[in-house]
């Protein structure tokens, strides 16, 4: 333990003594790595608003249509048929949030969580626009209602009510696409009473976690930060700050430390990085900026604050690479791969071909015959002519309606018979396979039974 502080542990930083909110005015922060992290922020903000009307193939780059049960990927639609696909990516994906977070630490949560970027780079922006840094916010927040203070205070909620409106449009259009979402807003309200019901109650709790919850969705509710306690380890890289060099702090000794405190000041949760790795820090990187522009004026090496791993400052060593985080890198890239892979190679179409329920074999003269119903989705981004044939016996297949033409990421079900002649069925239960074909290429094999006497 780096300090001899250790109040924090007692209750979390934003409650006062009698359990009520304490307000964290956190100080604006600059500096090199705030400049990064805004351009991170805007270009992940603008990814997210052109999400709904990138197209690919005429799709959008990526649907999460729950109602339709219908997930756009890259392009790419996986239907409920794809458990298997989604399941396996499922896995990878969990697989990789482990991975990651064990190497890389809370490096999500600082630079890429919507939280955090809606928080830090959108609402607070605007806070500082409009009430100043936290010295003038404070001082606004305990003075009395006077023309300005209302003025400023109309004006910030009226902005954030609105930013929270667009928030929920935006995120409307992931689920129920771009077009659909024209449709729907160009269409009289009365059509749609219950989704602009939906619409606006999502909208009132966007503004109510960014104007009033704020961090205590990272500290108090989000189970990713929960879950960090187990994840990370004296070799994740993380933002820490290193007590070797710093104490004892405040020039009681050697210690680069002034004591100063610009590190919590400029904390958005409120925190003393200094106390170690807590539940509470976000590695938004506010404190490194502040602590480096103190080193900067006492002539001190940049970096007391900095991201590294426990492990690299009780060695003294400033690199953060050590073997284990090489190869879960690695094992990180090889997931990554598999998901692309899993992505582009899924086969062309998914064909299900299940005996019809109830019913047995029929007897004709010199044949038996069952009845199947038949299922193809056609994954691709052309139309299909398809072609069942019979490949392990001699028969005919009979289908019910139209030939088999499939659109485009369409399905196609009908009902079909199979006439296989009597010397060829020699128990109940007999293996058969199916072949589907376009174009004369062979792109699918299914098997099931077919039932005789
Ligand atoms: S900003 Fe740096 S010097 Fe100041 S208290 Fe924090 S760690 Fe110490
Ligand atoms: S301790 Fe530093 S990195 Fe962690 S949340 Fe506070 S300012 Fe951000």
């Amino acid at each position: 333990m780096p300090t001899q502080e250790l109040t924090f542990r007692d209750k979390p930083i934003n409650l006062n003594e009698r359990g009520g909110r304490k307000w964290v005015y956190a100080k604006k922060p600059s500096g090199k790595w705030w400049k990064r992290r805004t351009i991170v922020a805007w270009l992940l903000l603008g990814f997210w608003v052109a999400v709904p009307f990138i197209r690919i193939n005429g799709n959008p780059l990526i649907l999460l249509d729950i109602a339709n049960r219908k997930f756009i990927i890259f392009g790419a639609i996986f239907w409920a048929q794809d458990t298997f696909i989604l399941a396996l990516l499922m896995l990878s994906f969990v697989l990789f949030i482990v991975l990651f977070t064990v190497t890389y630490g809370r490096l999500w949560c600082g630079w890429t969580c919507p939280q955090t970027i809606f928080l830090e780079m959108v609402f607070r922006r605007i806070e500082y626009l409009i009430e100043g840094d936290y010295r003038e916010r404070h001082q606004l927040d305990n003075s009395p209602w006077t023309t300005k203070k209302i003025f400023k205070k109309t004006l910030k909620h009226g902005i954030f009510i609105l930013i929270s409106v667009a928030m929920t449009n935006v995120f409307l259009m992931w689920f129920i696409g771009s077009e659909r979402w024209l449709q729907l807003i160009t269409e009289p309200i009365s059509q749609h009473l219950g989704g602009f019901g939906i619409m606006l109650l999502i909208s009132a709790v966007f503004y109510w976690i960014y104007s009033f919850f704020r961090e205590q969705i990272c500290t108090m509710v989000c189970p990713y930060g929960r879950m960090q306690g187990v994840l990370l380890d004296s070799k994740s890289i993380m933002v820490a700050y290193d007590y070797v060099r710093g104490e004892p702090r405040g020039g009681r000794g050697s210690g680069d430390c002034t004591d100063c405190k610009q590190c919590i000041s400029v904390c958005p949760t409120g925190i003393d990085i200094r106390n170690g790795t807590q539940l509470e820090c976000i590695n938004c990187t506010a404190c490194i900026d502040q602590c480096n522009k103190i080193m900067k004026v006492i002539g001190k090496p940049q970096g007391l604050i900095r991201y590294t791993s426990e492990a690299a400052i009780k060695g003294g060593h400033s690199s953060v690479w050590n073997a284990r985080n090489r190869a879960y890198t690695v094992v990180l890239f090889i997931i990554f791969a598999f998901f692309v892979f899993t992505l582009v190679s899924r086969p062309e179409i998914e064909t299900t071909i299940l005996r019809t329920p109830g019913l047995i074999y029929q007897e004709q003269d010199s044949t038996y015959s069952n009845v199947y119903n038949i299922k193809i989705v056609n994954k691709t981004h052309e139309e299909m002519p398809l072609e069942l044939r019979l490949l392990s016996h001699k028969g005919k297949i009979q289908m019910a309606g139209n030939s088999m033409v499939i659109k485009d990421q369409d399905k196609f079900e009908s009902t079909f018979l199979v006439y296989i002649p009597k010397p060829e069925i020699t128990s109940d239960k007999t293996e058969i396979e199916f072949g589907i074909f376009s174009n004369d290429k062979l792109l699918e094999k299914y098997t099931t039974t077919f039932v005789g006497p």
